[in-house]
C-alpha cells in the first residue's frame, strides 16, 4: 500500500522530468536554429559587401579567395552563389570543375522562396555533402552580381549539442529523481510516523471518550433508577471517580425555601466546604455559570468553601426544568482540570441535576402519599400497608406483634372550649410526644380524626401494655400551651391487639384494638385496654397491670406471652 503511494509520485514526476527535458530540447532546438539563421543571415550581409571583390574562373565566382582574402566568413559555413534561373556559380566547398557539374537548384525550397520572398530557409538532406543543412538563400543584386545568395550549414553541431544537452538532461533527471524519490521516501516516512503517531491518539481518545460516553450513560440510566439519595449517593461514589478522576465532590441542593443550600451527598472523601450555605455564597449561584476559584484572570474562592483557603475549587450549577436546583461542587485543590473534564463535569451536572430534582420530587410525592400534612405522622394508607408488611415478617419470623389503638379523651370538649386550632395544635403535639416516646421501628399513624394507631413489631402483649401505660402517664403529664395561653392536658385512651392472639389480619388486629379502644373508654378513659377477643383472655384488669407496670413488676417475657421474645426498656 505504502509501496503504490510512493509509485505513482515517482511515475508522475519522471514524467514532469521528461516533459521538461522535451521542452528544454525543443526551447534549445529553436534557439539553435534562430542562432543560426542570425548567423547565416550575417554571413549572407559579408558575401553582399564582399561580392564587389569577385574573383572569376570563367563564369564561376571563387569563394573560396573571397573567405580567404576577408576571413569573415565562418570556415563551416557553406556559401553558394547562383543566377536567378537557379545554376550555381559558386560555392565554398566545391571546386570550379564540381560546381560546373551540379544540377540546377531553381527547384530548391529556399531558392523558390528566395526569388518569391527575398529571402528564404530550408533544412534538408544535401546530396552534394551528404549530410543534414540548414539552407538560407537571399535574393541580391547589384553592379557585379544579380541572383541569390545561399548560406547553409551543417545540423551537425545542433545534433551534437542536443545529445550533449540530452547526456546533461538525463542525469539531471536521474539525479533529481534519486533525489526527489529519496525526498519522497524520507517524508513518506515522516508522515507515516505523523499519522501512526495521531492515529493512535486519536483511537486513544476516541475510546476514552466512549468510556466517558458509557459510563455518563451508565451514571443517568443508574440515577433513574435511584428511589433515595442513599442509593444515589452509592452511584455517584461508583461512577463519577471514574469520569473524572480521585476528586473530592458534592452535591448541595437549594432548599424548597430557596434561601439556603444543603450538601445532600459528597464523594472522594468527607467535604471540606460548608454542609450548609446561603446561595449569596456562591459565585456559580450568582452568576448562573460555574465558576473556578481561581483561574489565570481571577482568584475569587466562593464563601462556603473558605476553609480551603486559596486551594482550586468548582462550583457548577445544576439545572432542571430550567431552574437552578442546586450546585456541583469540585475540590480540585492542586489538580489541573483539562477542557474535556471540565465539559464531562458539566454534564455530569447535568445528569445529576435532573435525577436529583426527580428524586426530590418523588420524596415530596412519596411523602405526601403516606404522611398525614397536619402532624407529620403516617397515614392511614400507609398504616394498612405498614401493618400487612409487618404481619407477614412476624409469621416468617415466628414473631409477634401489638397494634395501640388511641383516641383523644373528650377532644370534642376541648375544640369547643379552646377552638379548632389549638385543637390542631394538640394533634400536632400530640404527634411529636408519641414519636418520641416509642422505638424508632415502631410505626406511628394518624388513623383519623383524633385517633391514632401505633404499629410495635416483635412486641407481646406484655411489653405493649408497658408501652401504652407509659404514652398515657407521658400524655396526662404534658402540659400544653399555645401563644401563651395554657391549654391545659389531654389523656389518650388505649386499645391493644396482638398478632396473632387477636387477629392474624391487619384488618381484624385494627378492629380488635378499636374494640379495646372502647373498652378503655367505657372503663372511664385514661387507660388502656387489651382486646378481649382471645378465647383465652388477657388480662383485662388494666388498672392493676397499670400499677404494676409502674412498680415496675412487669416487663419481662411471661409464660403467658410466650412468643413475645423480646423486653422492652
Ligand atoms: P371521646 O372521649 O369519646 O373520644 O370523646 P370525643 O369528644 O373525643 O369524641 P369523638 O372522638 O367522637 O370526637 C372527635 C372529635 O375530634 C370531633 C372533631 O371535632 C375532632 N376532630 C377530628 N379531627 C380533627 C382535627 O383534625 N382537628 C381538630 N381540631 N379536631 C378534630
Ligand atoms: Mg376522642
Ligand atoms: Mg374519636
Amino acid at each position: 500500500m505504502r509501496k503504490k503511494l510512493l509509485f505513482w509520485p515517482c511515475i508522475g514526476l519522471l514524467m514532469l522530468t521528461v516533459l521538461a527535458g522535451v521542452i528544454m530540447e525543443r526551447a534549445f532546438q529553436s534557439w539553435f536554429i534562430e542562432h543560426t539563421d542570425e548567423e547565416l543571415l550575417s554571413v549572407s550581409s559579408a558575401v553582399k559587401v564582399m561580392l564587389n571583390k569577385t574573383y572569376h574562373d570563367n563564369q564561376i565566382i571563387r569563394l573560396d579567395r573571397i573567405t580567404d582574402d576577408t576571413n569573415q566568413l565562418k570556415p563551416d559555413i557553406r556559401i553558394t552563389l547562383l543566377q536567378k534561373d537557379g545554376t550555381v556559380v559558386g560555392d565554398s566547398e566545391l571546386t570550379p570543375s564540381q560546381i560546373t557539374n551540379t544540377t540546377n537548384h531553381s527547384n530548391r525550397e529556399e531558392i523558390q522562396q528566395a526569388l518569391s520572398d527575398g529571402q528564404g530557409y530550408a533544412t534538408r538532406f544535401s546530396e552534394t555533402l551528404q549530410e543534414n543543412l540548414i539552407y538560407f538563400a537571399e535574393y541580391y543584386h547589384d553592379d557585379n552580381f544579380d541572383g541569390i545568395i545561399r548560406v547553409s550549414t551543417s545540423t551537425k553541431h545542433m545534433t551534437e549539442a542536443l545529445w550533449g544537452l540530452r547526456t546533461i538532461m538525463a542525469f539531471i533527471i536521474i539525479g533529481m529523481s534519486v533525489l526527489i524519490a529519496l525526498i519522497i521516501i524520507a517524508s513518506q516516512k515522516q508522515l507515516n510516523h505523523y499519522i501512526e503517531s495521531s492515529q493512535h491518539d486519536l483511537e486513544s481518545k476516541v475510546a476514552e471518550r466512549t468510556k466517558e460516553i458509557e459510563l455518563l450513560h451508565r451514571l443517568a440510566n443508574m440515577l433513574a433508577a435511584c428511589n433515595t439519595m442513599t442509593e444515589a449517593q452509592q452511584v455517584v461514589e461508583d461512577i463519577v471517580p471514574r469520569l473524572i478522576g480521585n476528586l473530592n465532590g458534592s452535591i448541595a441542593l437549594i432548599r424548597s425555601s430557596r434561601n439556603q443550600l444543603e450538601v445532600k451527598l459528597d464523594w472522594g472523601g468527607k467535604w471540606p466546604g460548608e454542609s450548609t450555605y446561603a446561595p449569596h455564597e456562591c459565585w456559580a449561584l450568582r452568576k448562573g455559570k460555574y465558576h473556578l476559584s481561581n483561574d489565570e484572570h481571577t482568584s475569587l474562592p466562593c464563601k462556603h468553601m473558605a476553609k480551603v483557603g486559596n486551594d482550586q475549587t468548582l462550583c457548577v450549577p445544576l439545572i432542571a426544568h430550567g431552574n437552578t436546583i442546586g450546585i456541583l461542587h469540585l475540590y480540585l485543590a492542586d489538580h489541573e482540570l483539562s477542557h474535556e473534564k471540565l465539559q464531562v463535569a458539566f454534564t455530569i451536572g447535568e445528569h445529576l441535576g435532573l435525577a436529583l430534582a426527580n428524586l426530590n420530587l418523588q420524596d415530596k410525592l412519596r411523602e405526601q402519599a403516606i404522611r398525614d400534612p397536619l402532624t407529620g405522622l403516617y397515614n392511614r394508607r400507609y398504616l394498612e400497608e405498614s401493618l400487612e408488611h409487618e404481619i407477614m415478617r412476624a409469621r416468617r419470623r415466628n414473631q409477634c406483634l401489638s397494634v395501640l389503638m388511641l383516641d383523644v379523651d373528650h377532644f370534642k370538649r376541648f375544640n369547643d372550649t379552646f377552638g379548632h386550632d389549638a385543637g390542631d395544635y394538640v394533634l400536632k403535639s400530640l404527634g411529636n410526644t408519641l414519636s418520641e416516646s416509642v422505638r424508632g421501628e415502631d410505626i406511628i399513624c394518624r388513623f383519623g380524626g383524633e385517633e391514632l394507631a401505633i404499629i410495635l413489631p416483635e412486641t407481646g402483649g406484655e411489653n405493649a401494655g408497658i408501652v401504652a401505660a407509659k404514652l398515657c402517664e407521658t400524655v396526662r403529664q404534658k402540659h400544653l400551651e399555645l401563644n401563651g395561653q395554657s391549654l391545659g392536658q389531654v389523656t389518650v385512651s388505649i386499645g391493644i391487639a396482638c398478632y396473632p392472639m387477636q387477629g392474624d389480619k391487619g384488618e381484624s388486629l385494627l378492629k380488635a384494638a378499636d374494640l379495646a379502644l372502647y373498652e378503655a373508654k367505657e372503663s372511664g378513659r385514661d387507660q388502656f385496654c387489651f382486646s378481649q377477643i382471645q378465647t383465652e383472655p388477657m388480662m383485662s384488669n388494666t388498672k392493676h397491670l397499670v400499677e404494676k407496670i409502674m412498680e415496675g413488676t412487669v416487663g419481662t417475657i411471661t409464660p403467658k406471652d410466650s412468643q413475645d421474645e423480646i423486653t422492652r426498656n
